[in-house]
């Protein structure tokens, strides 16, 4: 046993004096660039064989170590197509080597700052990756005044980029987002098709916030809805029937009374009042799983984690949700990959690194 000890500290005693030889150094730094960099094994998630979702930001306004702002993936027809695009979203989809150039559009649900943070690297990035137009933006009323606010501050970096890389390899009419107002019915409306895509959207309650919305995906016989930030909505069961997959907005209720109390020992009156205000405009884990239920959703998904909870709280997080929903529930983490087979078959759910 000793021994074994012995041999078990020379070989750290060894790894670590070889790391420091530059030689050593150099094929670590040649490894990592290379790792980084190549996205081969990325076009897998572009086959298809499979409609697929990809957490891009599991949580909300909270700050996070591991966790983006809110942003979901649809992986469909050879593009993914983004709802929101929260702070910290892009760097996310960057670190797992997504192509930028497969990008269709983006949506969003609504313009709490937490949903559009990275609009703008969104846009920047993937011209820069080679998207082969303008970007769409969708959404309800009040689209156009973010996505101009958004051009307007990065107006002086794109002309930077132009002048620097050459307008040939950065198309400048490319470089703009196409913002795009939807109608909204009282539920699901058609928005756009794209090949055998179809996307809709539909209200829902997140007053005062007026418009919010969510979104019904489907394609080649699977479908996916995104709740978007709603209290508990008959519209997005309605949305729902049905669907492989309902990815719904969750906060526990219990947890943000405890930060109100916290915030209130700790004489912080303004957290006080911000934690005691905003039940009142989300859902709870249980009540997600009410409406899972009620649609008849084959796998919930439940993101936009307020509080976002450490992997060690996951449970806690989901106090209550087994005993109406016992199986069929799965909670997002940045990575998270959903897999619908295109041939059928039950939701696959992965992590990507
Ligand atoms: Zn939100
Ligand atoms: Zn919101």
């Amino acid at each position: 046993m000793k021994k074994l000890l012995l041999a078990f500290v020379a070989l750290l005693v060894i790894a670590f004096v070889a790391f420091q030889v530059p030689a050593v150094q150099d094929r670590l730094v040649g490894a990592v660039m290379k790792r980084n960099m190549d996205n081969r094994d990325r076009q897998a998630l572009f086959a298809d064989d499979a409609m697929r979702l990809l957490v891009c930001g599991s949580s909300s306004p909270f700050p996070s170590e591991d966790r983006a702002r809110p942003c979901l993936a649809v992986i469909a027809g050879g593009k993914f197509y983004v709802v929101d695009t929260g702070s910290g979203s892009w760097n996310r989809l960057a670190l797992l080597r997504i192509p930028g150039d497969r990008i269709g559009a983006v949506l969003l649900t609504h313009f709490h700052s937490d949903h559009i943070g990275d609009l703008g690297e969104f846009d920047m990035q993937t011209w820069v990756a080679g998207r082969p137009g303008p970007l769409s933006v969708y959404g309800p009323e009040g689209v156009e005044k973010v996505v101009s606010g958004f051009g307007q501050a990065y107006e002086l970096d794109h002309g930077y980029r132009v002048a620097h890389h050459g307008a040939e390899m950065l198309k400048p009419e490319y470089g703009h987002m196409k913002p795009i107002t939807a109608q909204l019915g009282d539920g699901p409306q058609p928005l756009f098709t794209d090949g055998d895509l179809r996307v809709s959207i539909f209200p829902v309650s997140h007053a005062p916030i007026h418009p919010a919305v969510g979104y019904r995906f489907d394609y080649k016989g699977r479908s996916i809805v995104i709740s978007g930030d709603t209290t508990k909505d008959a519209r997005v069961v309605a949305a729902s029937k049905g669907v492989d997959l309902l990815a719904h907005e969750a906060q526990n209720q219990e947890m943000v009374a405890r930060l109100a109390a916290t915030a209130e020992s700790l004489d912080r009156p303004r957290l006080r009042k911000v934690f005691h205000d905003i039940p009142d405009y989300h859902t709870s884990p249980v009540e997600a799983a009410e409406v899972a239920n009620e649609a008849g959703a084959k796998l919930l998904l439940m993101y936009h984690l307020t509080p976002p909870p450490p992997k060690a709280l996951e449970r806690r997080f989901l106090a209550g949700v087994s005993d109406i929903r016992p199986k069929g529930v799965a909670l997002a983490r940045d990575g998270m990959l959903v897999e619908l087979p295109l041939a059928g078959g039950e939701p696959v759910v992965t992590q990507l690194r």
